[in-house]
């Protein structure tokens, strides 16, 4: 099922399944719990990020080719770092350059976004999927001067602004992705491929990822991840190719579909 979240006319948050054809039926109950199909035709006044993450929990150089590209050696153990639930976008909302803590060096990132369906801790890579409700499109965006120059050797500064990870369209169950690593991803910088990978190229595959961020933590329902990005970021451009306002970024991603973001400055 691709599950949307949108708002009604009246302004009510609704979620909603996606029909091939483009239609949204609304949805009753809560998406964690198998929600259930109303037959209703949905007025989707506007479409939101499909889920309200817990915790945005992200993995840095996570694709050989990126690690390279960033001057990095590919790493034996995942890089976890964090992103705040302050910089969830919608689907069509801008990503904002920040101005007051001004940022000259902002970067798209196109990710595989996993949402966790049932709480889980100490899960074993085996059966890691079970726990997984579904996936989405992510761009973590990147400030990269306070992400690297600025940032006191953490990345989260550099990632952590406001609007700088837009998910969407539409959530995807597992039903209808049996294997999160054989999905072909994509970046189109305002009418430019920038990014053209596949996620069979992750160094820790999504098992192994889940396997690694659920030891000794527990994830609840709503836990997003973020898994890394492939080569062909900006910051790797010669010369570097930086968003500006009046770009548009889209992430595409097989089997889910494609979110698109305008940027502009922060007002
Ligand atoms: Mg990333």
């Amino acid at each position: 099922m691709k599950i949307v979240r949108y708002l009604d006319e009246n302004g009510v948050t609704q979620y909603g399944q996606l029909n091939s054809d483009g239609s949204v039926e609304r949805l009753e109950g809560d998406i964690y719990s198998r929600p259930t199909a109303t037959g209703e035709p949905a007025t989707v006044q506007k479409l939101l990020a499909p889920v309200e993450p817990k915790a945005i929990l992200c993995i840095g150089l996570n694709y050989k080719q990126h690690a390279a590209e960033s001057g990095a050696k590919a790493p034996e153990i995942p890089i976890l770092f964090v992103k705040g639930i302050n910089t969830l976008q919608n689907p069509g909302d801008p990503i904002q350059i920040p101005t007051a803590l001004p940022s000259d060096e902002v970067d798209y990132e196109c990710e595989l976004a996993v949402v966790i369906g049932k709480a889980c801790k100490n899960v074993k890579r085996e059966n890691a999927l079970d726990y997984v409700l579904g996936y989405t499109c992510a761009n973590d965006v990147s400030a990269r001067d306070w992400q690297i120059k600025k940032g006191g050797g953490q990345w989260s500064r550099g990632k952590f602004f406001d609007t700088f990870c837009p998910l969407g369209p539409c959530l995807v169950t597992t039903d209808e992705i049996p294997n999160p690593n054989a999905l072909a991803i994509k970046t189109v910088l305002s009418g430019e491929t920038v990014q053209d990978w596949n996620t069979n190229d992750m160094i820790f595959d999504v098992p192994t990822l889940i396997e690694f961020l659920s030891g000794s933590t527990t994830l609840p329902p709503g836990t997003v991840i973020l898994t890394g990005t492939p080569h062909g970021v900006g910051m790797a451009a010669k010369p570097p190719r930086w968003l500006k306002p009046g770009d548009s970024v889209t992430i595409e991603i097989e089997g889910i579909g494609q979110l698109t973001n305008p940027v502009e400055l922060e007002a």
